[in-house]
């Protein structure tokens, strides 16, 4: 299997952009953080769903709604997924000790990881999903960026 660059990538339905996470959950390395960049509804968890199958993970991933961080011990590295959408400010994310999870051995997921940037690490990888109507309902342009 091809191995995921930094780039941009399409996708035109939602088994693809989920297939697109498979292949960066196989290759995620131990400690790297990835935010997830999107508009409600344009893939975000379903992309983290197929990065969770990459990593072995086979229990269900679903957004976490009413905590922040939902962890995932099952699979080849531990997996934090976090959803920061409803959170009021950055403190929050101190007071669950989020530095465990960002400097940890596992993969972390930030879906809406622009809200926090200013405790982001020096490194991590961002991925952009967007809509483009003219190219279909289905269509989602991702744009997988390193960000020093
Ligand atoms: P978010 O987490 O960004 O709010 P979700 O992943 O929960 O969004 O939902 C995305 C929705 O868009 C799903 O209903 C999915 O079936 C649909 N969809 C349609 N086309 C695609 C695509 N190419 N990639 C991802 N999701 C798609
Ligand atoms: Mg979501």
């Amino acid at each position: 299997m091809e191995e995921i660059t930094f780039g941009i990538y399409e996708t035109f339905t939602p088994e693809e952009t989920a297939e697109l996470g498979v292949r960066i959950g196989r290759q995620a390395a131990p400690g790297s953080v990835y935010t997830l960049i999107g508009d409600l509804g344009v893939g975000k968890t379903v992309l983290t769903q197929g990065i969770a199958r990459g990593l072995g993970i086979t229990e269900p991933v679903s957004s976490p709604t009413f905590t922040i961080v939902q962890v995932y011990d099952q699979g080849r590295l531990p997996f934090y997924h976090f959803d920061v959408y409803r959170i009021g400010d950055v403190e929050e994310m101190e007071e669950i000790g989020y530095e465990d999870y960002f400097y940890g051995e596992g993969v972390t997921m930030i879906e809406w990881g622009n809200l926090i940037e200013e405790i982001l690490p020096e490194r991590y990888c961002r991925i952009t999903v967007e809509k483009k109507p003219e190219n279909g309902f289905d269509y989602r342009k991702i744009t997988i960026e390193e960000v020093t």
